[in-house]
């Protein structure tokens, strides 16, 4: 947070010149925003379409450690996992909210910097700032966004569609995410015993994006569309592979077979897990916050979608009495958890 400029305090400016400073650059894009900042509520307008609201709540010290990430990135983020949460039903987010409370130690500056990053999301997604709370709080920041999505009338694809035979697929790959945060936290505590060290980053770029500066998956909706594919099932990965998929296959009732060899992972993940002496398996099983979307789809859209390099196909949905496994590279199945796996069978 800290930086060499000139630090306003909030009550200087007061809680209305702040609200003030961070919207007023807002400028409005989508037709179903009537009215968006500035008055008691915002006003939407949406025709013949189906609306569904979803929010999520970010504390200091619980969701984000504000000793290695920027609040730009911060405010980033909190608008990406929230868009993502949209896009995993297979729908367009077009408005968000944003609710913020502020303790003493943020200055006007360090507010500029959080909505810059909610400002880059919002334009990067096409999505509108609509409104917002802004209130102060005793212990740390906390941040809540939450989004509102139009849906054509039964476009919505729900964790609940898959069925035996159906193929089970990922997008992007997984792990690095969790990897690039172990790599903050090491970097962390070395930095607490000794303030003069460099952190070690360099060639890690990729992981650390992946934790620190994370992509909604709305390229993948946009491309269903074109490809004509409705997946049966759909989450997003913010918990983790295994999570996911019990998800899936608890609300579609079947079960699984994900295959240990095909799930995706970037070198610099499996390089940083080495390091650290990680599972580089447990990395995209149990680490979460990748954001990329978890689908199943029918066999025949087979053809559609495997030559596409955005698309892994990583296993196939059974019969629920087959249980939900993890097939490993040696041929042995084991009982997926939602932390970690059960080795007893
Ligand atoms: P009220 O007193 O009705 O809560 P506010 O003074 O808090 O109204 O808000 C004034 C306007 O500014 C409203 O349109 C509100 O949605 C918007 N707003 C307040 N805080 C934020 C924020 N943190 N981000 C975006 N918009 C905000
Ligand atoms: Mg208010």
């Amino acid at each position: 947070m800290s930086n060499n400029k000139e630090q306003t305090s909030i009550s200087e400016l007061g809680e209305f010149g702040l609200i003030e400073r961070i919207t007023k650059d807002i400028q409005l894009k989508n037709r179903s925003t009537i009215r968006g900042v500035g008055d008691d509520a915002a006003i939407l307008e949406y025709r013949e379409k189906q609306i569904v609201v979803s929010s999520d709540l970010l504390t200091e010290g619980v969701h984000f450690n504000l000793m290695y990430v920027p609040l730009k990135h911060l405010g980033y983020k909190s608008v990406i996992v929230n868009l993502s949460d949209i896009y995993a039903m297979n729908a367009v987010p077009k408005q968000i909210t944003v609710n913020i409370a502020l303790s003493g130690k943020f200055s006007v500056e360090s507010v500029d910097e959080l909505y810059y990053g909610i400002h880059l999301a919002c334009k990067k997604y096409g999505v509108d700032l609509v409104g917002g709370d802004t209130t102060s709080s005793l212990t740390g920041l906390t941040i809540s966004v939450t989004v509102l999505r139009e849906i054509e009338k039964d476009a919505a694809v729900l964790r609940s569609g898959a069925k035996p035979n159906d193929l089970l697929c990922v997008t992007g790959d997984l792990g690095g995410a969790y990897m690039g945060l172990q790599l903050l936290e090491r970097e962390n505590e070395v930095y607490k015993v000794n303030p003069d060290s460099q952190p070690q980053l360099i060639g890690y770029g990729y992981i650390l994006e992946r934790q620190l500066k994370p992509e909604a998956r709305k390229d993948i909706v946009e491309a269903f569309k074109k490809m004509d594919i409705k997946p049966t099932s759909m989450i997003d990965i913010s918990d983790g592979l295994s999570s996911e998929i019990l998800h899936l296959c608890k609300n579609s009732k079947v079960g699984c077979n994900l295959f240990e060899e095909k799930i995706p992972m970037d070198e610099q993940t499996k390089q940083m897990a080495e390091e650290l002496n990680i599972n580089p398996l447990v990395a995209a099983l149990n680490g979460g916050e990748d954001y990329e979307l978890l689908f199943t789809i029918s066999l025949t859209d087979y053809e559609k979608i495997k030559n596409d390099p955005d698309f892994t196909i990583i296993g196939h949905i059974a019969e629920v009495s087959e249980g939900v496994n993890l097939v490993t590279a040696a041929g042995s199945e084991i009982q997926l958890e939602a932390q970690g796996w059960n080795h007893g069978k």
